[in-house]
């Protein structure tokens, strides 16, 4: 029976961390606006999934949070749904400002699985995105980041190239204030810390900041105490299958 099989999966939640709040039962429960709901529930997702359970009101408490799922968990919309509250929240960006929030994604085609999800809650939401990758014409990006943008999905390398075009007027990061880094696990398995790092440092250090990954080895845990501050880390099933 449904009910209880819920019960059963979240009962595989794993938490740490200081005043992390408890696990939502219903999307009612997770503080989103009425159009956000209308998009979940034309998508047909029913309820969240367990990490989106735990890791939705552990972000939107304000937190830092590592969120370790396996593939299919669900875990791009647990980032999601808190960076669109977060963004709403904000005062609107003006012509000279860069993007509220950054997504970084290890590949061109986890990036723009990323992007594709976040459009469908952006036109509703009256919000911009913009996916910045390689292997592809940098001028259209570079276009699109000038209109300006609240979200930015990124592959690293691309992002620094943009960051640096035009002497660095094509966009910044001064208002960035939410940060993700998803598949964090592949991001440093194909050596992207250097370039990931390259970029943080020149982020806010009030930023919030988010990590999702569906291993979390023991040698990840020094690169998440230079990016996270105090982070909840919310797991579901093992740490590192
Ligand atoms: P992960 O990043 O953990 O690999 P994704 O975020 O890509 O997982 O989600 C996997 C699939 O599950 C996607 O097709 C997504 O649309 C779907 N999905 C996400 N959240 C829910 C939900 N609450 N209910 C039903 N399906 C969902
Ligand atoms: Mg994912």
């Amino acid at each position: 029976e449904e009910v209880s099989m819920y019960r059963i999966e979240l009962e595989s939640l794993k938490v740490k961390g200081k005043d992390c709040p408890k696990p939502v039962k219903a999307w009612s429960q997770c503080g989103l606006s009425s159009k956000v709901m209308d998009v979940i529930k034309k998508n047909g997702y029913e309820k969240p999934t367990p990490i989106q359970a735990q890791a939705i009101p552990a972000i939107m408490s304000g937190k830092d949070v590592i969120g370790i799922a396996k593939t299919g968990s669900g875990k791009t919309l647990a980032f999601l749904l808190p960076l669109f509250r977060h963004v709403l929240d904000q005062p609107e960006i003006g012509p000279e400002d860069g993007p509220i929030s950054l997504i970084f994604a290890p590949t061109r085609e986890l990036a723009i699985q990323i992007y594709n999800e976040c459009r469908k809650f952006c036109k509703p939401l009256k919000l911009r995105t913009v996916c910045v990758y390689g292997g592809s014409g940098v001028s259209e990006q570079i276009a699109d980041l000038k209109r300006g943008a609240e979200i930015v999905v990124c592959t690293p390398g691309r992002m620094i190239d943009v960051l640096a075009a035009n002497s660095g007027r094509v966009t910044n990061l001064r208002r960035l204030t939410y940060l993700v880094l998803d598949e964090a696990d592949r991001m440093f398995d194909m050596g992207f810390e250097p370039q990931v790092m390259k970029i943080i440092n020149n982020t806010r250090p009030d930023r919030q900041t988010v990590m999702f990954s569906a291993t979390f080895p023991r040698q990840m845990e020094a690169l998440a105490r230079k990016i996270l501050t105090q982070p909840i880390e919310v797991q579901v099933g093992g740490r590192s299958v």
